[in-house]
């Protein structure tokens, strides 16, 4: 298939390699001459514009953008992707954005008889390299069909979460509770160790007990827990707490437009506010438990 990509930054590049692999032709755009050079010596089309994607004969065309800002930017206005595209185009922005913004953007679509589809991402750059992602996917069923070939070769879990903006919310929803828990893990793990108990231990017993979950058991926030965790590291690698705080105000802009309170959610907000503030934004969001412990990590 004929394939438009738009925005080959840390998971747009290894996204749109895989796509390529599975055989697909591709036009790509990106504001970042070395993202395009990359791609482009790995048998990629480039574009100087979204317009020339749009022109480019590409049937589907994909976006992976970093916000809301950028996505109606590329999206809407006379040179925009909504306003060029051919007649039958399908699109598809993996960006995570708030649902109403993503709902906006379809809606504009839709007023010129184009489907847009909202599909963010789980999974990381670890998963886009290795194909795996899970993609939340909300548009028509028809539409959701129609994409799942390709989402295929990106991903391993595609679930079609309903109508237009609902992939959009069940990311949202998802990493405010993982906000949430990381916060509640680090404060458990601090206390028990801060009590005198070992950290390998309280661990074990957590994830055997009613306290268990993703925080604890596989990216649990206290050094040297689960040897490949990213807090064993140094916090290298992993979910940038930078990234954390981005979809937290995320959660908290979407509750504000519907009055629907998310009081953890805005503490949790503002712990990676000043985390990030405080220099941590390029740590794995596991980090946050630094704020419980001495400087010597004890
Ligand atoms: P990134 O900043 O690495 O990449 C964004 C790319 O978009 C860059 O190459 C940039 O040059 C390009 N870009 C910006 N404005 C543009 C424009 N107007 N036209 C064309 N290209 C433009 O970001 P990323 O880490 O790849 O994340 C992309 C999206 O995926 C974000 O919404 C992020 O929240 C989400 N996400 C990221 C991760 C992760 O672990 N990095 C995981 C899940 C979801």
């Amino acid at each position: 298939m004929h394939l438009g990509f738009l925005g080959l930054g840390n998971m747009g590049a290894p996204m749109a390699r895989n796509l390529l692999k599975a055989g697909h032709q591709l036009t790509v755009y990106d504001l970042s001459t070395a993202a395009l050079d990359a791609l482009r010596a790995e048998g990629a089309e480039v574009a100087a514009s979204p317009t020339a994607v749009a022109a480019s004969g590409a049937e589907v065309i994909i976006t992976m953008l970093p916000a809301a800002a950028q996505v109606k930017t590329v999206y809407l206005g006379e040179d925009g992707l909504i306003a060029r595209a051919r007649p039958g185009t399908l699109l598809i922005d993996s960006s995570t954005i708030d649902p109403l913004s993503a709902r906006a953007v379809a809606s504009a679509a839709a007023e010129r008889g184009l489907e847009l589809l909202d599909a963010p991402v789980s999974g990381g750059t670890g998963g886009a390299a290795a194909g795996t992602l899970t993609f939340m996917v909300g548009g028509s069923e028809a539409g959701f069909q129609r994409a799942q070939p390709l989402l295929a070769a990106m991903g391993r879990n595609l679930v079609h979460c309903g109508a237009s903006g609902n992939g959009q919310v069940a990311k949202v929803a998802n990493n405010l509770l993982l906000g949430i828990s990381m916060v509640g893990v680090a404060e458990a793990m601090a206390l028990g160790t801060r009590l005198g108990m070992d950290a390998k231990t309280l661990a074990g017993v957590i994830n055997t007990s009613s306290g268990r979950c993703w925080s604890s058991e596989v990216n649990n926030p206290y050094p040297d827990v689960l040897p490949q965790a990213p807090a064993s590291r140094g916090y290298q690698g992993g979910f940038a707490a930078e990234l954390m705080l981005k979809d937290l105000g995320l959660a908290t802009e979407a509750a504000r437009a519907v009055r629907q309170p998310v009081i953890l959610g805005a503490v949790a907000q503002q712990l990676y506010q000043r985390f990030s503030r405080a220099g941590g934004g390029g740590l794995d969001f596991s980090a946050i438990i630094q704020d419980y412990l001495d400087e010597d990590g004890a």
